[in-house]
């Protein structure tokens, strides 16, 4: 582990000097679903975190192939998810009261 310089590049500055800091070897993508009838090994993809050695951000060294990474799902904005965090919060509180 560390040490290792595949060609990689930072997603945020650009920057190909990093290293891998963290190897969890091939896992299955957190993306995939299959389907009930479609029993059978799901594949693997290396799972491994890389260190940007410019702007120091960790991000994942491979994405795998495209149609394992999901890129159309929706996700809740942060406004969306603090608003029902608050109100989560604020009932919670409540009952602790109570
Ligand atoms: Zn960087």
């Amino acid at each position: 582990m560390g040490g290792d310089r595949m060609s990689t590049t930072c997603r945020f500055c650009r920057s190909s000097s990093g290293d891998f800091v963290l190897d969890l070897g091939r896992q299955p993508s957190s993306e995939l679903f299959p389907k009930d009838a479609d029993p059978g090994s799901d594949p693997t993809y290396p799972l491994r975190m890389w260190l940007c050695n410019d702007c120091r951000l960790a991000q994942l060294g491979e994405l795998g192939p495209k149609k394992s990474v999901r890129t159309s799902q929706v996700w809740p904005s942060r406004a969306e998810t603090q608003g029902r965090n608050v109100l989560h919060a604020r009932s919670t509180a409540q009952r602790q009261r109570t």
